[in-house]
C-alpha cells in the first residue's frame, strides 16, 4: 500500500480495521491491570474477614450470629473476587499470545465496546445471549 496521510489512514483503520489497534489493546491492557491490583487488595481484605471464627470470642448470641451470617456474604464475596481475578490474568495471557478479542464461540472479533465494559470477556454478546 501506497503511504497514505496520518489522518486518512486512521481514518482508514476505523472503517476497515478487522482488529483492534496497539492503543486500544493497551487501554485494554492497563484497564486490566488496574482492575487485578484493586481486586487483589479486596481479596486481601476478605482473605483476614474470612478466618474461622474463633468459639473463645468472647461474643454474645446474636453477634456471634451476625458474623457467621457476615463471613458468609463476605465469602461469597471472596469467590467472585477469585473467579474475576482468575478471568482477567487469563485475558492478559490471551493478550500476551494473540487470542485475545476473539469470540471463542464464533471466532469473531468481540468489539471494543464490550472489552472495555467487561475487559475479560470470551464471547461476544450474540453468542452470550444464545447461551442464555
Ligand atoms: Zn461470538
Amino acid at each position: 500500500m501506497r503511504h497514505l496521510p496520518g489522518g486518512l489512514s486512521v481514518f482508514l483503520n476505523i472503517c476497515y480495521r478487522r482488529t483492534m489497534t496497539s492503543k486500544e489493546l493497551d487501554q485494554l491492557k492497563k484497564q486490566i491491570v488496574d482492575i487485578i491490583s484493586e481486586l487483589q487488595a479486596s481479596d486481601h481484605y476478605l482473605e483476614d474477614v474470612t478466618q474461622p471464627i474463633a468459639p473463645s470470642v468472647a461474643i454474645g448470641r446474636l453477634t456471634r450470629m451476625e458474623a457467621i451470617g457476615e463471613k458468609s456474604v463476605n465469602e461469597a464475596r471472596h469467590a467472585n473476587v477469585k473467579q474475576r481475578l482468575e478471568r482477567l490474568k487469563n485475558a492478559l495471557q490471551r493478550m500476551g499470545n494473540g487470542s485475545y478479542g476473539t469470540c471463542l464461540r464464533c471466532n469473531k472479533e468481540i468489539p471494543f465496546g464490550r472489552l472495555s465494559a467487561v475487559p475479560e470477556s470470551l464471547i461476544c454478546i450474540p453468542c452470550a445471549e444464545k447461551k442464555r
